[in-house]
């Protein structure tokens, strides 16, 4: 399963101690993990919120909007899917990129993107 070798690398990266000076990996593996493209992006699911037609979910009353999460994501203020894990996210991600035609190495840093969003750091 390709997504938990993602996860592993994910995992890796997160725990590394900050600042990280005992790191051994050769300079400028950090600026191959940018998986983030410019612009914000849903804290939850990661798309870009300038594709969100809605222009972004809704907070409590229901007409503010968020400028963190999308609206398939976040709505009057609560996930709209609570129990969505980052794995759900990731395995959605891949298959909506993969679609798309995005070439392997992209999808890569944008899945392993998914574990800084907000939604999903500790
Ligand atoms: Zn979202």
């Amino acid at each position: 399963m390709i997504i938990m070798r993602y996860k592993a690398v994910g995992c890796l990266y997160l725990r590394r101690p900050d600042p990280p000076n005992r790191d051994k990996s050769p300079a400028g593996a950090e600026a191959n993990m940018q998986p983030i493209p410019p612009g914000p992006v849903c804290q939850s699911c990661g798309i870009s919120m300038s594709r969100d037609q809605n222009g972004g979910g809704t907070e409590m009353d229901g007409t503010t909007r968020s400028i963190e999460y999308c609206s398939s994501c976040y709505r009057n203020g609560m996930f709209t899917e609570p129990d969505l894990t980052v794995d759900d996210v990731i395995s959605r991600a891949q298959a909506r990129l993969q679609a798309a035609g995005v070439p392997e190495p992209v999808i890569e840093r944008n899945l392993m993107g998914m574990y800084r969003l907000d939604r999903w750091k500790d």
